[in-house]
């Protein structure tokens, strides 16, 4: 999938989560750092490719890119799967406890948990993709849905930018309908500014 299939995925699982779970009280800067992290653990996984929209946007960064997906294992390998999740997580966990002290008025449990409902929702979107995702490793089997090649997605071709993409803003569109009061509840009750 492309980086920006996958940030939407990522705030529509984030919205998800949030709308069903019983509502949390956070302060307004929380919830935009959540917002950020969980937009970076989005796309986090892929950093194993030069391509990336990391690697695209720095100076140098094809050439750093491409060091860092060999020292991963090359694309799909250890960054998408749930070993790999566990140690983004240690290190997240660890460089937000760092960041604290200059950001006092965010909940940093609630961005770890933005970071990695973004994170996970890669791996699952690219699990419908042709190539699958070795959710296992150190096990090295690909997992993928459906298990029939033929009918699953090639990425940035015309079933993600015509099915895939707009299916997900149709599905928030929907989400945010069938859950307004709580959407609302949400925003007068529990955002604290
Ligand atoms: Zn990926």
């Amino acid at each position: 999938m492309t980086g920006r299939t996958h940030d939407l995925a990522a705030i529509t699982a984030l919205g998800a989560v949030v709308l069903i779970e019983p509502l949390h009280t956070m302060t307004l800067s929380t919830a935009l750092v959540s917002i950020l992290a969980n937009q970076i653990g989005g796309i986090a996984p892929d950093i194993d490719q030069p391509t990336a929209p990391l690697w695209r946007n720095l100076p140098e960064g094809k050439f750093v890119g491409k060091i860092v997906g060999k020292g991963m294992g090359g694309h799909r390998f250890i960054t998408h799967s749930l070993l790999g999740a566990a140690i983004f997580g240690v290190l997240v966990y660890y460089l937000l406890r760092f960041l604290h002290p200059i950001m006092p008025h965010v909940n940093i449990g609630y961005v770890w948990w933005a970071f990695m409902i973004g994170m996970i929702s890669h791996l699952l979107m690219d699990t419908i993709t042709k190539e699958g995702v070795p959710w296992l490793l150190p096990i090295p089997i690909k997992l993928a849905f459906p298990p029939i090649k033929e009918l699953r997605v090639t990425t940035g071709k015309f079933v993600e930018s015509l099915i895939i993409f707009p299916g997900l803003i149709v599905l928030d569109i929907w989400f945010c309908a069938s859950h307004y009061e709580t959407l609302i509840a949400f925003i007068h009750q529990h955002l604290v500014f």
